[in-house]
């Protein structure tokens, strides 16, 4: 293949050279990490040294991390009515989910669908809090489910008000974080959340590994997977030791490296905006009036289908993505442009670029002269089809 450029971080990072390090030594690992042996505690060993690191980037404390198979796994196990908090034998009653809730969380968890109620945005892709407070106040004991970052726009939650709300409603607040991680800063006490997702792959660990991080007083009384008393009985089943191992030091290294890197990949993604408007005035930047990932632009071109611009972008050699949740090649239309009040006709063309830590001001330059071919070719293929309509 010619060289490509990828700009769908959001959907995947390329694996970190330490997270691929440390799978490839754990794989040479024998044991079993509920063995007593030598083997079996050398698992172990790698196991709970993730466990530090991978609580080092929620600001938590490793006995309250649980490893997951994702994020969609420690989403799930954190959205149930079965939440204790200090021993008290009180369960939740209402859900509430931010209507750009990932899939995994506007799913409702284990509530069920009658428990489960959806937030307002703003125009801007940020929570309603005056909704919030209001929604919530006639609820006993809510869970209450935001995002740190948004997937689609990279707009970027005020978690830190949203907890005081919750908090003052007596209820509790589970966070996604799984874009924010790593991006910007994630510490759980100074968000104000008691309940905190990560995905192992959004951070340059491998797929197929995530976390659920729990303020210590809380505690799930209802595994999603029970069997045997892996993972504090909370997430039964032999340990991924590999993924785990190359997720912990994925998180190592995204901590290590974010105060350098965001600003980096703001300037470019600034410049890139900037490019965008000058080439194409019409174009469309979703979010820009709020505070965004340094490393996320969702813009559309009016007139022009997102499926068949990426297909253009992909045929030139660059990996963008729609804004649009697309499963089995069948692109819907985004539900968090549509909660932000967006024409479903501009929304159907928004493609989301996004960045990461190794983009290059070359990547940028491949993306934006892609850009242009596309949009004048698209926007020329529109012209024709209006004259021979
Ligand atoms: N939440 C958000 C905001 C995401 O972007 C994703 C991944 N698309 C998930 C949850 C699910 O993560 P995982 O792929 O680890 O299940």
């Amino acid at each position: 293949m010619s060289e490509r450029t990828y700009l769908d971080w959001n959907a995947t990072a390329p694996l970190r050279p330490e997270a691929r390090a440390a799978m490839v030594a754990a794989l040479d690992l024998a044991g079993n990490a509920s063995s007593v042996h030598a083997e079996g505690r050398a698992a172990r060993q790698l196991i709970e040294a993730a466990r530090v690191e991978v609580a080092g980037l929620a600001g938590a404390e490793a006995k309250n991390v649980t490893f997951t198979s994702g994020a969609t796994e420690a989403n799930m196990l954190a959205l149930t009515p079965a939440l204790e908090v200090g021993g008290r034998k009180e369960g939740r009653d209402r859900l509430f989910v931010s209507a750009i809730e990932h899939p995994s969380v506007r799913s409702g968890g284990r509530f069920s669908a009658d428990q489960v109620e959806e937030l307002p945005v703003t125009a801007d892709g940020v929570l309603d809090l005056a909704a919030l407070e209001r929604t919530i106040a006639g609820a006993e004991r809510p869970l209450v489910s935001v995002m740190l970052a948004n997937n689609e726009t990279g707009v970027i939650q005020p978690i830190r008000a949203i907890a005081e709300i919750v908090h003052a409603a007596n209820g509790l607040l589970h966070v996604d974080a799984v874009q924010g991680a790593g991006r910007i800063a994630c510490d759980m006490a100074a968000l104000g959340a008691d309940l905190l997702s990560l995905s192992s792959h959004k951070i340059g660990g491998p797929q197929g590994a995530g976390a659920l991080v729990r303020r210590g007083d809380i505690h799930i009384t209802e595994p999603l997977i029970r069997g045997g008393g892996q993972e504090r009985s909370l997430r039964a089943g032999t340990e991924n030791v590999a993924a785990i191992a190359g997720f912990g030091a994925a998180a190592a290294a995204a901590g290590a490296t974010r105060e350098q890197d965001a600003p980096r990949m703001a300037a470019l993604r600034d410049r890139l905006e900037a490019e965008i408007a000058r080439a194409t005035p019409q174009a469309v930047i979703f979010g820009q009036g709020a505070p965004r990932l340094p490393n996320t632009t969702l813009a559309a071109l009016p007139g022009i289908k997102a499926e068949t611009a990426i297909i253009s972008f992909d045929l030139n050699g660059v990996a963008v993505s729609s804004g649009a949740a697309c499963s089995s090649g069948k692109v819907q239309a985004s539900h968090v442009l549509a909660a932000m009040g967006v024409e479903p006709e501009l929304a159907r063309g928004a493609v989301r670029i996004s960045l990461g830590w190794s983009t290059t001001e070359r990547d940028l330059e491949k993306l934006l002269s892609a850009w242009m071919r596309v949009a004048s070719s698209l926007l020329k293929r529109r012209a024709n089809e209006g004259l021979a309509a």
